[in-house]
């Protein structure tokens, strides 16, 4: 089994292009997803957030409040840090469970969607491949806005606060150019998911499987044959 790292720019059409290969039978884990997910009240993240952050970060329900957490950690790196060392191991374990899952379910590759991937430099040794969906920065402003209702000022302080896309051109293996129509992103898409498909360690499994079921067989055949002989 292997893993592909799936990253992008904000709103270059990384989320477009996942729905994609989910279409496709592919097993994708979001880390965004996650993310939440391991900030829930049950999860040891909670306990710990809480015991660093205080009960002022929760709100009424008793979930922690997302949107606090955000501002405290936009004005105090040094909170951001904190946060950081709470959530990414737990982070990293439940992305493992699912990917085990998906391991026992017969998948044998798992995209992993990972917003912050060359960010987090310590991720990429994990994966065969690393996928980057690009786009045009000029479009990728105007996408930002018109999704998410953002003023040009707002869509570029958003932009700023990650690696500029040319920098992560250069970093990742394989590139998806979004800066056309959804068709032409759809086709890229298409390819890479050959690309997966026929990839040298599915043909390794193949015939390691092969190799056993052949050695198997020989046996079950030797020892029928010294039965009735
Ligand atoms: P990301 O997940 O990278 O943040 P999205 O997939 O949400 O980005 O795409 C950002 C916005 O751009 C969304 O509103 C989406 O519908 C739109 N979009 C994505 N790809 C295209 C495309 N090729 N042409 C036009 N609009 C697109």
């Amino acid at each position: 089994m292997f893993l592909v790292g799936l990253t992008g720019g904000i709103a270059s059409g990384k989320s477009t292009a996942v729905a994609v290969l989910q279409e496709l039978g592919c097993a994708v884990i979001d880390a965004d997803v996650v993310a939440r997910q391991v900030i829930q009240p049950h999860f040891l993240a909670y306990q710990r957030i809480v015991h660093s952050f205080g009960p002022e970060i929760l709100l009424v329900s008793g979930e922690i409040n997302r949107e606090a957490l955000r501002n405290i950690i936009f004005s105090q790196p040094e909170k951001r840090q904190l946060l950081n060392s709470i959530t990414h191991p737990e982070i990293q374990k439940e992305m493992l469970k699912q990917i085990l899952k998906y391991f026992l379910l017969g998948y044998r590759y798992v995209i992993l969607d990972i917003p912050l991937l060359f960010e987090i430099n310590t991720l990429t040794r994990f994966m065969k491949y690393t996928v980057l969906v690009y786009c045009d920065p000029q479009i990728q402003l105007s996408r930002l806005m018109s999704r998410n209702g953002l003023t040009l000022v707002e869509a570029e302080a958003c932009i700023a606060a990650q690696l500029p896309i040319s920098q992560k051109v250069k970093l990742a293996d394989h590139i998806i150019d979004n800066s056309g129509d959804v068709e032409a992103m759809r086709q890229q898409v298409l390819k890479l998911h050959t690309l997966l498909e026929d990839s040298l360690d599915f043909l390794l499994v193949r015939l390691l499987a092969a190799t056993v079921v052949a050695g198997v067989g020989g046996l079950v055949y030797f020892f029928l044959w010294q039965l009735m002989s």
